[in-house]
């Protein structure tokens, strides 16, 4: 087993990503080196609760020996077939048929692909061929929202609102714009109600196709909750409204369902927590489990029918269909339903979490806007929840906080300063309040340090 002081070691060939590579060489990096359930351990022995679920994928929890095994009887018969050339393999098949059963009715069709990048890459291309292929080619533009993340290709980071990634690499690339997200506590207007903000917040869409014209828009894509962003669980009249909005001006609407995909909200999809039905849904992460790389791009009759209108459509990877991956990912929804884990999100654990993680961090000073979808739950920092005052340098407190949960042996993660938390959705009510009294301890330790750090800014100032 790899050493402790072999971590060093680890950085000296491997760029990390979204990593200050110099930073990690200096000060090497956590070995983990296997997992259970929802635990993982580290090359010391030490037990780690994962409240991400990895990243936000591994939604039947780790160690399952039956898609270990399912993999190896799938490689040992057809490891790899490709079908691009008229060809396609039973595992495919099986997984397309599941995936058509766990969707509404209007979806029929799946194209495949390996990660949450490359649906979303699919996606952009699919829209645009689309209405070429409906003879209004003029419709190229793709709305995404501010603090969305839609993954890392040139294609994703553009469309996503993340202005770090923004910065690198000379992006957005042209005709992707952007609206302001859905953020009730950090935008609503003094008096404003949830709903009322939730309608303002949708129709900054419509403002934005009025300016630049409906005939120019191929689609909106959003993620039904901001993951990345922070967990943002917009008010329940923003996305009926959006959904109204998008079929007034005929434009496609695309739900991003990598996080949310596959049982994380309680429902298989995002779209129907949120109330609403788009054309196209994204999604990977959740899809396999994480347990081999597969993304999956849903397709409803409309755009299939106007895609089967345009002929060949010249897009596809060497990977797409992957008979082992597809094979997993079957069984891996398969187990997601035998075993009525996303149910037990609806009615059980997610419920329990609600209130227990509000229980929880109401009681500590720098905490607002406390929420939890599903098993998707986060807070965020603040100097004064009254007045809504952030602490300066946003997102350098978020990243004390989660060092301090990593310390205390939880991991838990800063978007900015929203803490955020999405663990695997076998997680027992137990397991919940194990992981939240170490949650607790960590949040005195966090309070004890901010009160000191602030205190000592006033004698500064003084
Ligand atoms: C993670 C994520 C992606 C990108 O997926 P990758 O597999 O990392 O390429 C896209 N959209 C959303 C909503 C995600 O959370």
């Amino acid at each position: 087993m790899t050493k402790k002081n072999d971590t060093k070691h680890a950085v000296k060939h491997h760029l990390h990503p979204f990593s200050d590579n110099g930073q990690l060489k200096k000060n090497g990096v956590r070995m983990m080196v296997k997992a259970k359930g929802i635990y993982v351990y580290d090359s010391d022995g030490t037990e780690i609760i994962d409240g991400m679920a990895g990243l936000w994928c591994v939604n039947i929890g780790y160690g399952r020996k039956k898609l270990a095994k399912i993999a190896k009887k799938q490689m040992e018969v057809l490891p790899f077939y490709n079908t691009f050339f008229k060809t396609s393999h039973p595992a495919v098949i099986k997984l397309s048929e599941k995936l058509i059963e766990i969707t509404p009715d209007e979806f029929n069709h799946v194209f495949y692909t390996n990660s949450g990048s490359e649906s979303i890459d699919t996606m952009m291309r699919m829209v645009r061929h689309y209405w070429a292929s409906v003879g209004q080619p003029s419709k190229k533009i793709i709305i995404g929202r501010w603090n969305g993340y839609h993954g890392s290709t040139i294609g994703g980071a553009s469309l996503g609102g993340m202005k770090s990634m923004h910065q690198q690499g000379d992006l957005p690339i042209a005709n992707i714009v952007h609206i302001e997200q859905p953020w009730y506590y950090g935008l609503a207007n003094d008096n404003e109600s949830e709903e009322e903000f939730g309608i303002r917040a949708a129709n900054w869409l419509e403002e934005k196709i009025l300016s630049l014209g409906a005939d120019k828009i191929a689609a909106f894509v959003g993620e039904p909750i901001q993951g990345a962003g922070g967990v943002i669980i917009p008010p329940a009249s923003y996305w009926p409204r959006i959904e109204e909005i998008c079929r007034k001006h005929n434009i496609l609407l695309v739900s991003d369902e990598v996080i949310c995909g596959y049982g994380r909200t309680g429902k298989w999809f995002g779209f129907q927590t949120l109330g609403f039905t788009p054309d196209i849904c994204t999604t990977a992460k959740g899809l396999s489990s994480g347990y081999l790389p597969i993304g999956a791009v849903l397709v409803n009759d409309k755009v299939t029918e106007g895609l089967l209108a345009g002929g060949e459509f010249n897009h596809g990877f060497t990977y797409s269909g992957h008979p082992v991956a597809a094979a997993v990912a079957y069984e891996n929804l398969n187990i997601l339903a035998d075993k009525n884990i996303i149910e037990k999100v609806y009615t059980k654990t997610g419920p329990y979490l609600r209130k227990r993680w509000q229980e929880t961090f109401s009681q500590f000073k720098y905490i607002a806007d406390i929420r939890t979808e599903g098993l998707m739950c986060g807070f965020t920092l603040v100097k004064n929840r009254e007045t809504r005052e952030f602490f300066e340098d946003f997102g350098t407190t978020g990243l004390l906080c989660r060092d301090i949960f990593f310390k205390n042996n939880l991991i838990f993660r800063a978007c900015g300063d929203h803490i955020v938390a999405a663990p695997p959705l076998i997680i027992s009510k137990k397991e919940i309040d194990i992981m939240l009294s170490i949650a607790a301890t960590c949040m005195r330790e966090f309070e004890e340090l901010m009160d000191q750090k602030l205190s000592h800014n006033t004698d500064n100032a003084v």
